[in-house]
């Protein structure tokens, strides 16, 4: 049987719908919708018909296409049970508890709170593949706007505890200025030196920069590094524990 192939798809301004297609049944799943007329597009451009969507949370740049995706294809939502009140389209609300497959593969729901309190991401073992939302970003992660800084750094560490060979899709094209935050934090890490010029590459020829993976995260993205002695040096931290050291960096982000 083949694997679901999977298709990001820009949407607004540096959002993404990833579509995941199952040859062998003809499903087609959406993570998260932000604006019907991309995603419409691609999916006809292939001759695919949505059958489900899956929401990461609340915020309306991920939710904004699924009223009209739902009254076009009829597909089912499922997104955060926490936030259901919120997304009167979602057809089921789901916790980590949900038991959910596409095209017969299990899909895990990962509760990861934090830039939203309800916020989920998804992942698919069959695929090593794991649907972050604004949660995990290449050499980012999403701003704390619900919860607080213990509660996304735990968030973080759930997503780094998957196989490094994790493939990660993040809800946004954030990586080029995640990268030059990165760069001024910990420029003597040679593997995220060497990973910018990768990611400015591919900017510069109009390509995404996702999927990234767990275990070049964990290598190059500082606020998964907060254990790492330069950046430490850098923020005047050497003792403090992990999660404050995440704290400081993504207020100097919330800055930069
Ligand atoms: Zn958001
Ligand atoms: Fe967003």
């Amino acid at each position: 049987m083949p694997s679901p192939s999977i298709v990001l798809v820009p949407c607004l301004t540096d959002n993404y719908c990833a579509l995941l297609h199952a040859p062998s049944t003809g499903e087609t799943l959406a993570i998260d919708a932000p604006q019907a007329a991309p995603i419409k597009a691609a999916m006809s451009a292939r001759g695919w018909r949505l059958s489900d969507i899956l929401v990461t949370h609340h915020h309306n740049d991920h939710t904004g296409g699924c009223q009209e995706l739902k009254d076009f294809y009829g597909c089912s939502i499922a997104g955060p049970d926490v936030e259901s009140e919120r997304m009167p389209t979602l057809t089921r609300g789901v916790t980590e508890a949900s038991k959910l497959t596409f095209a017969g593969h299990e899909v895990r729901v990962i509760e990861t709170p934090g830039h939203t309190l309800g916020h989920v991401s998804y992942y698919i073992p069959h695929l090593a593949a794991v649907f972050t939302g604004d949660t995990l970003f290449a050499l980012g992660c999403g701003r704390i706007f619900e919860g607080d800084a213990a509660t996304m750094f735990a968030s973080l560490q759930k997503l780094a505890a998957l196989p490094d060979d994790t493939a990660v899709y993040c809800g946004h094209e954030y990586t080029l200025a995640n990268a030059r935050f990165a760069m001024s934090v910990e420029p003597e890490n040679r593997t995220l030196a060497a990973r910018v010029k990768d990611i400015e590459a591919k900017r510069a020829a109009g390509e995404p920069t996702l999927p990234t993976s767990i275990g070049l995260e964990k290598a190059t993205n500082p606020f998964l590094r907060p254990h790492s002695t330069a950046i430490r040096a850098r923020l005047g931290m050497a003792f403090a524990p992990d999660w404050q050291v995440f704290a400081r960096l993504r207020e100097l982000k919330n800055k930069a």
